[in-house]
């Protein structure tokens, strides 16, 4: 049934029953192959708290040695593919002779090299031992699931497809699912589901044709821009400069890119797509210069920086800047709007390389996917690009895209003139709910997922109170949710006082508080704070504490349980509503953390009150977590470090918190929740706070610490240690030591300094 389709959260939900159909719930996973991919694929499902097993070829003496080198690496590969680096005990070294781990599988994950006969000869081997129920997919980039499919008997044919992760997989959202002809379509609706449910994945299908979509597209773009870049006779730092941001692509742009992804590979995506190797890769190639991976490739980083390679010479000179007269911020349509208007040589390279670029997707498109959407997707989140190809031609405008490849001298293909033919002339048709077919002019809706995005829930609720910077939206059932809004949805006083208005409605059974744009909130108004400051009007700054105070209140007694939602940034006073919640539903890449003290101050909302009730006379582990101002860097991190409680589930599809959230709220309910009554806590005492000083004098004396860290330190510590009394302290005492303190730090101008380098450039100032 549809609800079994539903991932459980991460760490939990015991060992189901054997399903009777195909896998109708995976908990064990075993992937084949632990080298770069299988490895960090293996810790993508050991995030999501499945059962995981990693095999390899047996050696001599230690057959799981392959596998355990595979898992070892994972703990100091860079950005670390592991939630927490304990997880790697969760991922089980083993040997393509286990046969008992094969027949144990849900799904099994395929992730040896690319080499079609080694792939068939793995598939042949380990498949006859798999239970009738398991899944198979091959994480191939690019050989045939028709040819790999052969190697398997008909049964095992039904269950098996590609499921191609990118790498490095924890971070990259994309995933293309290719069935194979006789692939069960019930089993690429339930992997597909599961890889976005429980994996958090942005799913893509693709048909069975070579390097699928977003690699056949994404090498066109490279390769064509690196030969056009030859030909023109630009240097590498200038076709990086035209080819990033100014088009809607990341910095990396295109030989930086190169480098990333390995020039031999490149090579390799290139001949299986039939796209004529660039010379210049060629001949970096041949030299054994084949990017980051043996430290030279268009760039290379040495003691005196970085240089990039000269085209003619094939030798490395300094990094060159480039005034490319293109904007690479702001709104995409005018950066385009730019590249198609520009009439010097840059800005042409820039638009004829796009124009061939988008030639190729409309030739393509047809043949690689069944959606217009799907290949927009696929480029979004397969390759960073801001706009996929036929948003691209929507922002330009097709004829405007049409022009210039004429101009060039190629073929208009023929999607082209029929997205010109329609009526508007464009793919997507505002709202963007229709879009145009590959084949033919008939526009259908988008394809959208079968549940629904918190997003997509909130835009069809019933909006109960809609203010600046907040939003509060009845979602059906006594189920409604407070949204923040804005930028970073932070919260100057306006939206706390929007948020007390909703909570104290109590109109409502449950109630959810989230975030929009994908962060819960990055905390207070450190802009209005700063102005308080500055106009030496503590009285404001008191009273805006007050009311900060009084809403992370509000939220805690509310007379229902107000579930937080929370996933990418829930820093400071964010946190704090978080903290104050009756539980918590987080995302995986979660970014929690009372960084208070990297702007100079201490969590004033109730943050420091929140840790003395979880941490009690344990608040040295507490304080040196706020000390350093630290910020998880994933939900799992945020438990350990008590900001997510065990009771909290984690998931990894982070656009679907909503429902998960309420549904922990009506659980709630039904245990018989009451609202909690204010109490006095315990507080860790006299001894442990001269502890802690003392701990900061050394660290200071030992320059570990500024000045005024100590000064910040000790403001801290003595919040989280009542003042140092000895009987338990009420949380309105709590609550005023925080006001104090952060009051206190406010006046010294160090704190000030900090602030004012913070909201200058994002980054904390050390004085
Ligand atoms: P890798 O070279 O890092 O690892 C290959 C693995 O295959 C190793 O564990 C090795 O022990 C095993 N192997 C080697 N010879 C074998 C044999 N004869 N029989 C059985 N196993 C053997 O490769 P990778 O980069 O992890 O790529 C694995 C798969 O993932 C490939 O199909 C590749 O195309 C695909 N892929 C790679 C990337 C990437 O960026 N590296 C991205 C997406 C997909």
């Amino acid at each position: 049934s549809g609800r079994r389709l539903m991932p459980g959260p991460v760490g939990r939900g015991g060992s189901p029953a054997r399903p009777i159909e195909p896998a109708a719930i995976i908990e064990r996973v075993v992937v084949l192959g632990a080298g770069v991919m299988g490895a960090q694929i293996a810790a993508l499902a050991a995030n999501a708290g499945l059962h995981v097993d990693l095999l390899d070829l047996a050696d001599d003496g230690d057959p799981a040695a392959r596998a355990r080198v595979g898992i070892e690496g994972l703990t100091t590969l860079r950005p670390p593919p592991l939630f927490l680096d304990e997880l790697a005990s969760q991922i089980h070294p083993g040997s393509f002779d286990d046969v008992e781990v094969l027949a144990g599988a849900d799904w099994i994950i395929e992730a040896v090299v690319e080499d079609l006969d080694v792939k068939r000869q793995l598939l042949e081997r380990v498949t006859p031992h798999l239970s009738a129920a398991a899944l198979i997919s091959s994480n191939t980039s690019g050989l045939s699931i028709a040819s790999l499919a052969e190697a398997c008997d008909e049964d095992v044919r039904r269950r098996f497809l590609g499921v191609h992760f990118f790498n490095p997989p924890r971070y990259m959202k994309l995933v293309e699912v290719i069935p194979g002809a006789l692939t069960d379509a019930g089993v690429t609706a339930f992997l597909s589901a599961f890889a976005a449910q429980r994996l958090g994945k942005g799913v893509v299908v693709c048909r069975d044709t070579p390097n699928f979509i977003a690699n056949r597209l994404g090498v066109f773009a490279i390769a064509d821009a690196v030969q056009r870049m030859s030909q023109q006779g630009l240097t590498v730092e200038e076709a990086d400069a035209v080819t990033g941001p100014a088009l809607g692509r990341p910095r990396s742009a295109t030989l930086r890119l190169c480098d990333l992804v390995g020039l031999d590979t490149l090579l390799h995506v290139a001949a299986t797509s039939r796209v004529p190797p660039p010379d210049a890769v060629q001949a970096l190639v041949d030299d054994g210069r084949l990017g980051a991976k043996t430290g030279a490739g268009f760039y290379r980083k040495t003691a005196a920086g970085i240089e990039a390679v000269d085209l003619q010479t094939l030798a490395y000179r300094p990094l060159q800047t480039v005034d490319t007269g293109l904007r690479t911020r702001g709104a995409l349509a005018d950066r385009l709007n730019d590249v198609w208007e520009a009439t010097d040589r840059l800005g042409t390279f820039s638009r004829e390389h796009l124009a061939a670029t988008l030639a190729y997707c409309a030739r393509c498109a047809g043949e690689i996917a069944d959606g217009l959407e799907d290949i927009d997707r696929a480029m979004c989140w397969g390759f960073n690009w801001e706009a996929g190809p036929f948003e691209l031609i929507d922002l330009i405008g097709a004829g405007r895209v049409r022009d210039a490849i004429a101009d060039s001298g190629e073929d208009v293909p023929p999607l082209l003139d029929r997205i010109l033919a329609a009526e508007p002339a464009r793919v997507y048709v505002e709202p963007g709910a229709t879009v145009l077919a590959p084949t033919g002019v008939e526009r259908r809706p988008l394809r959208l997922a079968a549940t629904p995005t918190d997003e997509e829930w909130l835009a069809g609720g019933e909006m109960m109170l809609d203010a600046e910077g907040m939003r509060l939206v009845y979602l059906g059932e006594g189920a409604a949710a407070i949204e923040l809004r804005g930028k970073l949805n932070t919260l100057p006083p306006e939206v706390l006082r929007h948020v007390q208005e909703a909570v104290d409605k109590e109109a409502f059974d449950v109630l959810a508080l989230t975030g929009a744009g994908g962060h819960f909130s990055a905390g207070a108004d450190l802009k209005y704070v700063m102005q308080l400051i500055d106009a030496a009007d503590w009285q404001g700054l008191e009273a805006y504490l007050v009311l900060f105070q009084e809403t992370t209140s509000a939220v805690r007694y509310a007379s229902v349980p107000i579930v937080a939602a929370a996933r990418g940034l829930a820093l400071g006073g964010g946190c704090e509503l978080c903290l104050t919640s009756a539980a918590r539903v987080v995302g995986g890449e979660l970014r929690m953390g009372l960084v208070e003290t990297k702007v100079g101050v201490i969590p004033g909302a109730g943050g420091c009150k929140e840790m003395v009730r979880r941490f009690g006379a344990d608040i040295e582990t507490a304080f040196r977590t706020l000390q350093r101002g630290a910020m998880s860097d994933n939900g799992l991190q945020a438990r350990s470090w008590g900001f997510v409680e065990d009771a909290d589930p984690v998931y990894l599809d982070e656009e679907r918190l909503l429902s998960p959230a309420l549904a922990r709220a009506r659980e709630l309910v039904d245990g018989g929740w009451q609202p909690p009554v204010a109490g006095a806590l315990d507080v860790a005492g006299p001894t442990v706070l001269a502890g802690i000083e003392e701990g900061l004098s050394r660290s200071a004396s030992e320059g570990d610490l500024s000045a005024h860290d100590v000064v910040v330190g000790r403001a801290l510590a003595g919040v989280l240690c009542g003042a140092g009394e000895t009987a338990p302290q009420s949380e309105a005492r709590l609550l005023e030591l925080e006001r104090e303190a952060f009051l206190t730090l406010c006046g010294t101008p160090e704190t000030r300094a900090r602030m004012e380098h913070m909201l200058r450039t994002g980054k904390p100032l050390r004085n």
